[in-house]
This record gives structure tokens, C-alpha cells and sequence, in this order.
């Protein structure tokens, strides 16, 4: 599946690097064929080049608006070789096949940046080069194609290392590459039409994504928003099937993606698991021997909260559990499968909506998230880490007991899905209080020591349920305040990444207040 670079066609907008990398390919003997202005380019450089007009037969027409579109072109792109009838058609039409093909577009996005004239705006949308782009990226089996003037030197490196081939692999991540750049390239036109309209609607621009859905509304009621699918597959709210209930709202999507991403933390072999979501922060996370078990340890955590939340379960939704669920007004809830006898509970209750799908989100499956800046797009890896897969180093004196240990992990685990500062406090598997989105750790460790109270108020209890637990930190303590408040609040052991300057500060109070501390080496912040 290594493929020989023989014949290359050259057509860029951008001409950074070009003569360097076109002379290298010269050199190994490899045929040029160019559009105008490239062609002319090489050609002061002392490189020969075919221009795409000889081989066409057919001169750069309409300013250059049909420059490329021909089949000799196109055939030469898009021909299946080992196809015997591919190969009788190249062979009757005289159609010769390019290995390489290297191409940047008009330069849409900076016209458009610097507020070009409409006319002049509508002429940088380039045509042929998408359609050479798309043809060789889909023909990946037999071409390669490069649109980054940054990757002519990993094309290089690769034809230096393999005797002028390209490997299929390689050939296969610059097809993932051009599908992005053209993907990207229409978005910018499609939302300058927008611009031009006065659209703000996002049903109506371009996102990477198809639009499934325009939303009632967006965030808050004066703001317009609409549900892009982006063909990840991944289970969640997206691929969802609604069995029940009204439309979904914009912020129903994004605590109910929350929500089931967190509970799908929880290996379904290993535990029942319910995660109860508000404004993307849990508000009570448990483990149980039944999946009811562990939506009423949930709920415990912070029973006010829960009113008007979205509930999600790592197992298909059971009777029982669908009866206390009904109990409380519920907005959402998204299970992997019901029984039919769960779904039958549901249903009277119209409102209440229930989305199903087959599976579990794999926590450790590799993945993007993006968020957008003013003018640009943040784009990351997924958080995947997992603390079961963590080296996990006991720094202080007294290490966790085992159930301290189970205790902590499970903390650790729901912290990685608690808006930063995320202070955890969880007792038998299930949380007794989280502080959630804090400008300071000490901030968050005290709500969450103040929800435990309150939550114990309310169930009549005569201690707050931090009493003897443990807490997690999403990341290192800067100080040791941070630690103390979450001493004074009966925490035994603690959980965190370590790696502060003061770690030793931080280590020396726990051990004065005789706690186990456990270092993760892993952060998990999330804003
Ligand atoms: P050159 O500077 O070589 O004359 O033109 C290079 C540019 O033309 C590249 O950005 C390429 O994407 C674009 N291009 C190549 N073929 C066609 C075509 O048939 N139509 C249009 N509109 N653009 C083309």
C-alpha cells in the first residue's frame, strides 16, 4: 500500500515554501504540473513544469473559474488503478494518474477578514481547488494530498525515508487533513453570506457539524440557538433516541451530555450508578447495589438541588427506579436502554422527558472538545484520564484504609466532571457534598462542607455527613488552608494531583491532623 510519487500537481495560492519543496520533488525525478500562476513560479525557479493546460488540451478560461475542472484532470485523480474498467477508461481517454497532488485554496478567509468588496470576495471562492481536493482525499487509496504548506517538509522527510513512496497511512491523515480545510473553508463562506444578510441565527451559519436541530431558544430566551451533530461515534445526548417528553432545550442538552458522560465514568459490570445534574455541575453522584439504591443515595447529597434536574444511569432505567425518579419533577433522563415496565412509569408523566441509547460513552475513548473565543476556536483532547489507571502515591504518613481508598477513587472520579474549583466530599460511595465553580479552592471547599449541613438539617440527622469522609480536589492545593477547611469539616483522607510548590506544607498538615493524602500526578480541570 506504498505509494510511488511519479507525477504531482501543483496548484497554490499560497506560494510559501513552495519552490523549496517543488525543487525536492524535481530532484527525485518526480513530473510537475501546474496552474498558471504556480506553473510561472516554478518555472523562474528553473523547475520544468507541465502546465495543466497541455494537459487538458483546454486553456484557463472565465478568470480562471475553470482552470482545472476536466476530466483529464479529474480521471487522473479520482481512478481506482487495480479497477480493471478504471483502467480501460484512463487507457481509451488517454487519462494519466497523478500520486501527488498539492494545493491551497483562493484566499477566501483573509478577503474576507480584511472586508474585501462583494464582488471581489464572491471571486475568492475558489471551485476547482476544493473539487481537486476533495477527488484525491477520497481517492487516499492511490494519492496524496496536502493543503498545509506546513506538511511539505513531513512529505519530504517521508518520500526521503521511503525511496520517494508514501505510505497509506500517512496518505490517509492528509485526506483528514484536506476533508477539515475544505469542511472549514465552506464554513467561512457560508457564514460570510450570513454576515452579509444580518443572520444571527445559527440554524442559518455553518458550524462543523449537520444541523439536526434549531432549539427554541438558546441560554437564556433572548438568544437563538440550534443542535449540530457532528458524526462522532460516541453514545449521548446527540445519537439519543427521545422516547418521551417535550423538545429538548439548549441547556437540557448540556447538562444531560453532563450528566451521562459522568455516570458512564462508572463500569455498569462493576456498579449501579446515578448521576443527578444541575447547570452542568452534579449535585449528587452515588453507587449502589440497585440502580434505585443509588438514585436515593444521590439524592441525598443535596435534595434541593435536585428539583428540576436531569438524572442519568450507567443501566437501562428499571421499574423500581423509574418509580422514585417520578417522584421528584425531573427534566431529563438518559439511561443506556429501560425496561418496558420503566418506560410504562415514565410515561405518565408527559412532560418528563427520557432519552435512550445502546451503550455507554467509553470514558477513555480519545475525542475533541471545542469552545469558541472571540474571532477563533479552542479545540482540545478530551479529558480521558481515569483514575483507576493512575499511579496513585500515598504521601503521607498514615496511608487510606481500603474503604477510604474505594472512597476516594470514587470522589476523584466525579471531581474530573465538576466545574474548577471542584471539591468533592464523599462517604460509601456516594457524594456528601461538592462545591462547584469557585474563583478559590478554600471557597469551594467550604460550600461543600456547608451543603453537607444542610443536607443534614433537612434529613434530621445529628452530624453532617462529611463527618468521616473523604475529599477530592480536582487539582493541588496551593496552600494548606484549602486542606484544614476540609479537616475542620471531618474529612479522613484526602485526593488530589499534587505538584504545588508547597506540596510539603500541604503534606505536613495533613499529617499534623494524622489524614492519609493519596497524589494523583493527574489534573482535572474543567471550566
Ligand atoms: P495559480 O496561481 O496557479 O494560477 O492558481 C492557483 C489557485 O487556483 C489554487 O488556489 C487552486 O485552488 C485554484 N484553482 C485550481 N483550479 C481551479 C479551477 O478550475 N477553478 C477555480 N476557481 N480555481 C482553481
Amino acid at each position: 500500500d506504498r505509494v510511488l510519487v511519479r507525477r504531482a500537481l501543483i496548484s497554490v495560492s499560497d506560494k510559501t515554501g513552495l519552490v523549496a519543496f517543488a525543487t525536492d520533488l524535481f530532484h527525485r525525478g518526480v513530473q510537475l504540473v501546474s496552474t498558471g500562476g504556480t506553473a510561472k513560479a516554478l518555472a523562474q525557479a528553473g523547475l520544468t513544469v507541465t502546465d495543466v493546460s497541455d494537459v487538458t488540451g483546454f486553456p484557463e478560461i472565465m478568470d480562471g473559474r475553470v482552470k482545472t475542472l476536466h476530466p483529464l484532470v479529474h480521471g487522473g485523480l479520482l481512478a481506482v488503478r487495480d479497477d480493471p474498467e478504471h483502467a480501460e477508461a484512463m487507457e481509451t481517454h488517454g487519462i494519466r494518474p497523478f500520486d501527488l497532488v498539492v494545493i491551497n485554496l483562493y484566499p477566501f478567509e483573509e478577503v474576507r477578514q480584511a472586508g474585501g468588496d462583494y464582488p471581489h470576495t464572491v471571486e475568492n471562492i475558489d471551485i476547482g481547488g476544493p473539487a481537486m481536493v476533495r477527488a484525491a482525499a477520497k481517492n487516499h487509496a492511490y494519492v496524496a494530498v496536502v493543503t498545509d504548506p506546513h506538511d511539505y517538509e513531513s512529505v519530504k522527510l517521508a518520500l526521503e525515508a521511503d525511496a520517494g513512496h508514501l505510505s497509506y497511512e500517512f496518505r490517509k491523515r492528509l485526506a483528514a487533513k484536506a476533508f477539515g480545510r475544505t469542511a472549514a473553508y465552506d464554513a467561512a463562506i457560508s457564514n460570510w453570506f450570513a454576515e452579509t444578510l444580518g443572520i444571527e441565527h445559527p440554524g442559518w451559519r455553518s458550524v462543523a457539524g449537520r444541523l439536526a436541530e434549531v432549539t427554541r431558544y438558546g441560554e437564556n430566551p433572548h438568544q437563538q440557538a440550534a443542535f449540530y451533530v457532528t458524526g462522532e461515534r460516541r453514545p449521548g445526548v446527540a445519537t439519543a433516541r427521545q422516547v418521551q417528553g417535550k423538545q429538548l432545550s439548549y441547556n437540557n442538552i448540556n447538562d444531560t451530555d453532563a450528566a451521562f458522560e459522568l455516570v458512564a465514568e462508572f463500569d455498569p459490570a462493576r456498579t449501579a450508578a446515578v448521576a443527578i445534574i444541575k447547570h452542568a455541575n452534579p449535585c449528587g453522584v452515588a453507587e449502589g447495589t440497585s440502580l434505585k439504591e443509588a438514585y436515593l443515595k444521590a439524592l441525598a447529597c443535596d435534595p434541593v438541588s435536585a428539583f428540576g434536574g436531569i438524572v442519568a444511569l450507567n443501566r437501562p432505567l428499571d421499574a423500581e427506579a423509574a418509580e422514585e425518579i417520578a417522584r421528584v419533577f425531573t427534566e431529563v433522563i438518559i439511561a443506556p436502554g429501560a425496561t418496558p415496565e420503566a418506560e410504562a412509569i415514565i410515561a405518565a408523566k408527559k412532560n418528563l422527558r427520557l432519552l435512550l441509547t445502546d451503550d455507554l460513552p467509553n470514558p477513555r475513548a480519545p475525542g475533541l472538545t471545542a469552545k469558541t473565543v472571540s474571532g477563533g476556536l479552542l479545540v482540545q483532547s478530551r479529558d480521558n484520564g481515569v483514575v483507576d489507571d493512575l499511579d496513585l502515591k500515598v504521601v503521607t504518613r498514615r496511608a487510606p484504609s481500603a474503604a477510604e481508598l474505594a472512597d476516594l477513587k470514587f470522589a476523584f472520579r466525579v471531581a474530573k466532571h465538576v466545574k474548577s474549583n471542584a471539591i468533592v466530599y464523599a462517604r460509601g460511595a456516594a457524594t456528601v457534598g461538592i462545591g462547584a465553580g469557585q474563583m478559590s479552592r478554600v471557597d469551594s471547599s467550604r460550600i461543600a462542607a456547608r451543603k453537607a449541613e444542610d443536607a443534614a438539617e433537612a434529613a434530621g440527622s445529628a452530624e453532617p455527613a462529611t463527618k468521616g469522609s473523604v475529599v477530592a480536589s480536582d487539582a493541588f492545593f496551593p496552600f494548606a488552608d484549602g486542606l484544614l477547611s476540609a479537616v475542620a469539616a471531618g474529612a479522613t483522607a484526602v485526593i488530589q494531583p499534587g505538584g504545588s510548590m508547597r506540596d510539603q506544607d500541604v503534606i505536613d498538615a495533613a499529617d499534623e491532623a494524622g489524614i492519609a493524602m493519596v497524589f494523583t500526578g493527574m489534573r482535572h480541570f474543567r471550566h
